[in-house]
C-alpha cells in the first residue's frame, strides 16, 4: 500500500489551516481540491523530493 504524507496548509481564501494527503511516490502534482471551510477550489501545486521525505506545497486560488 503506498506511503501518504499528512501536510497541514492554509487555505488562500479563508486562512482556514487545511491537511491534506500527499502521495510521494508522485514528485510533481497539481490539483484542485475545494476547501474544506469555504469550499472554494484551492490549486495545490507539491513539489515531493526523491527520497520522498520532503514536501513543498504551493497553495493558490483558481483565478491567479
Ligand atoms: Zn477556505
Amino acid at each position: 500500500m503506498p506511503r501518504q504524507i499528512e501536510q497541514r496548509v492554509t487555505c488562500p481564501y479563508c486562512g482556514e489551516p487545511q491537511t491534506i494527503l500527499i502521495d510521494p511516490s508522485v514528485m510533481q502534482q497539481s490539483y484542485i481540491e475545494d476547501c474544506q471551510v469555504c469550499c472554494r477550489p484551492i490549486e495545490f501545486q507539491v513539489e515531493v523530493s526523491a527520497d520522498g521525505e520532503d514536501v513543498s506545497i504551493m497553495t493558490m486560488t483558481d483565478n491567479e
